[in-house]
């Protein structure tokens, strides 16, 4: 069994390198508490750390990972809800302004919804269930991409997969109202791993495409509200296939 000091030193590294040298910001979020500009909703793949992705500072970044950062359709609080009661805690507690379902290449939690196995365990079950939030992406992708190779498929999931998330947010009425007024704006990112790569969902273009990273184009960005409407349409064009 591989031992956690690893961590330990690097929170020691943290320690010396980044609480030391910056008192003035975790003075300030000590006392004056959190105030995050946005709340993301990730994947828990070791490999996809959204604060390590985007060099966050402590106090910028709100964020909820599950299984294929998936975020399930309106629901009622009839149950234990920790992915919807973490956005409705950001949203109308925190007051972020901006909600990002970000996705990522080679998840491990698409790659099981699109194998579709029978589930054989508790466990299994458990993961099935969850990862059924994404079933009509998959419905989706089998359609118009049939015969296709797995690679591609995959890769059709899990943007697909993000597109469905932003439609399940849409379908409460407490964040429907606040992108409707302007006043919380919705975004589909995703981690091209091999290539080291940010894509954004452009509605207008019905794709993914490789965000401008430059700051004028961030901003841009930031400031677009994403409402989506339209069926994604060219998944091939972007697969590295
Ligand atoms: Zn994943």
């Amino acid at each position: 069994m591989r031992d956690v000091n690893i961590f330990l030193k690097g929170f020691r590294r943290f320690q010396h390198h980044y609480f030391d040298r910056n008192p003035e910001l975790f003075d300030r979020l000590f006392t004056e508490g959190q105030r995050p500009r946005a709340l993301m909703v990730a994947c828990c793949d070791s490999r996809c750390d959204p604060g390590v992705l985007t060099d966050s500072e402590p106090g910028d970044l709100f964020v909820v990972r599950n299984v294929a950062n998936l975020v399930p359709p309106y629901i009622q609080a009839t149950d234990y809800a920790g992915t919807t009661s973490a956005i409705a805690f950001a949203i109308c507690n925190l007051g972020v302004e901006h909600v990002i379902v970000m996705g990522h290449s080679r998840c491990g939690g698409i790659r099981a919804l699109l194998e579709n196995r029978s589930p054989e365990c508790d466990e299994e079950r458990l993961i099935a269930k969850w990862l059924g939030i994404a079933e009509d992406a998959r419905q989706r992708v089998l359609k118009e991409l049939p015969g296709k190779p797995h690679a591609t498929q995959a890769r059709a999931c899990e943007q697909a997969s993000i597109l469905e998330s932003l439609e399940n947010l849409m379908s409460y009425p407490w964040i429907s109202r606040r992108v409707n007024e302007g006043a919380l704006a919705l975004h589909g990112w995703y981690f091209d791993m091999e290539n080291g790569a940010l894509m954004q969902y452009d509605s207008d273009a019905g794709e993914f495409r490789v965000m401008d990273l430059h700051l004028e184009g961030c901003e841009k960005h930031s400031e677009e509200p994403l409402l989506p409407q339209r069926l994604f349409k060219n998944w091939e064009s972007n697969t590295p296939l």
